[in-house]
């Protein structure tokens, strides 16, 4: 690991990585490697959490092919040194803020979409101009076999290599002094690699997780909401950092509501085949525990062997049930009751600040009013997930859900230091800011600094 590190300094502080034709090079190669590689990480994708390859493009590859466009197109505008205003009393001063990439990085993924939350950050990193190391998860092993292998032969392994292991491989890179770390995961392993960081002061970007609230009101269209609501929990089987975690439904529709939702699951879920798997036995053993067999309303269906579990609801929970206590993660979707939005605020003031939040209402105030006093790091009114798609919003969390964010230009940004200069013109001289301090250059001071 030091070895590698090392190599990818000494390539950084060549410079080779500083130029745009450089970084617009690279981007390119990544483009191209990607679609090279196309059918056999859709294959992995389908082997690991069976993808369907409609998921597996609409998540994962094409998810990073619009990303890459994107940065390729706009690299330009990105990296431009920019001028910015000057107060007037610094004399014949300009100012400008120059974008400078880090230096060496770390993106470490987690396994739910091992592709996209590797990618989605290095296209970044190497927009930005800095060299990196890749650690996938290792759960995904086939996708993990594939982005190594497509990585390593596209790139020299001092400007980007991928390094795969479990939790020890993580924790020695973990202990080196990168220049940032960016850490898709879990809000536990998130602590530890903070941890690690805060020994060399090196900054960190933490994409957590946690159980993201879907609020569903009385005056909510209930179709759409059910619609919607499934098709979030749906995708990748739960296995989602924005999926909805929980419902929480006015007493008034819930009954109309379960419903709605019950024969929704049954026209979208009725196809076992495609749907995605749990990652592997650990997960299913957790997930299931969770499911208390006497509040189950709706599936619960199983098969240990092929780690399928179809999309389950469980009603009259409450927040002391195991299944509140912990990210679900999985296709399981309780149900919870208020009476009115004081209640809703109230309690969920009281728990951690969420990834997201949804509101499902057609009454504007109420949406604002939940949107004006909740936290969270992203949301949507009357949808869910389709914000992480938007590469205009910054996504990220806030509090345990994680720390700071990216997606497009906020991409670039993750892996840029802005230095701030400015340049004084050397034509003149003026000694009023210079020794010594005479009472008429303080009173002119003090009338122009105010
Ligand atoms: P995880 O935290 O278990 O693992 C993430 C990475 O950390 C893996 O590469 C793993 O090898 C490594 N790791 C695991 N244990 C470690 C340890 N003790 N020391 C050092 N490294 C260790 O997460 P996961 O189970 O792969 O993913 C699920 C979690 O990730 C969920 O909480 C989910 O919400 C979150 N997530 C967040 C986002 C986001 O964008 N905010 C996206 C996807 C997943």
């Amino acid at each position: 690991m030091q070895a590698l590190f090392d190599k990818q300094k000494a390539y950084f502080d060549r410079g080779t990585t500083i130029p745009r034709s450089s970084r617009a090079d690279a981007l390119d190669r990544l483009e191209r490697a990607i679609l090279d590689y196309q059918d056999e990480i859709e294959d992995a994708l389908k082997e690991d959490l069976n993808k369907s390859s409609f998921e597996a493009y609409t998540t994962e590859v094409g998810f990073v092919r619009h990303s890459l466009r994107k940065a390729r197109r706009h690299l330009k505008k990105w990296m431009k040194t920019r001028r910015r205003r000057t107060p007037f009393f610094h004399l014949f001063t300009r100012s400008y803020i120059k974008p400078d990439p880090l230096g060496t990085v770390l993106i470490i993924g987690p396994y739910n979409y091992p592709f996209q939350l590797v990618m989605e950050p290095l296209i970044g990193a190497i927009a930005a101009g800095n060299t990196a190391i890749v650690k996938p998860s290792e759960f995904p092993s086939a996708t993990e076999t594939v982005i190594k292998k497509m990585l390593n032969e596209t790139f020299d392994d001092g400007f980007v290599h991928v390094v795969t292991g479990g939790k020890e491989t993580t924790q020695s890179l973990i202990a080196l002094p990168f220049d940032h770390i960016f850490f898709t995961g879990s809000p536990r392993v998130g602590r530890i690699v903070y941890q690690a960081a805060s020994e060399n002061l090196t900054p960190v970007t933490l994409e957590l997780g946690g159980k993201t609230p879907t609020i569903v009101d009385e005056h909510a269209k209930l179709k759409v909401a059910a619609r919607r609501i499934a098709f979030g929990k749906g995708l990748n089987a739960g296995q989602t950092c924005i999926a909805p975690d929980f419902l929480y439904v006015h007493e008034n529709v819930k009954d109309e509501f379960l419903r709605i939702l019950k024969e929704t699951l049954d026209e979208f879920f009725n196809d076992t085949d495609d749907f995605p798997r749990i990652i592997n036995d650990r997960h299913y053993e957790r997930i299931t525990s969770l499911i208390d067999e006497d509040k189950v309303v709706y599936g619960n269906h199983r098969n240990a062997e092929s780690r399928y579990l179809s999309m389950t609801v469980m009603d009259n929970v409450s927040f002391e049930d195991p299944v509140m206590k912990e990210e679900i993660f999985g296709p399981v979707l309780p149900v919870l009751t208020f009476f009115s939005l004081d209640e809703v605020v109230s309690t969920l003031k009281e728990r951690p600040k969420p990834l997201a939040l949804y509101v499902f209402t057609e009454r504007r105030q109420n949406a604002q009013r939940l949107f004006d006093q909740l936290p969270f790091g992203g949301g949507a009114i009357n949808d869910t997930i389709t914000h992480v798609a938007n590469p205009h919003l910054p996504f990220g969390g806030v509090g345990e859900s994680g720390i700071g964010v990216y997606h497009g230009k906020y991409t670039f940004d993750a892996f840029t230091h802005y230095k701030s200069f400015v340049k004084k013109s050397t034509k003149a001289d003026p000694p009023v800011a210079y020794p010594p301090y005479s009472q008429k250059k303080e009173k002119l001071v003090r009338r122009l600094m105010k």
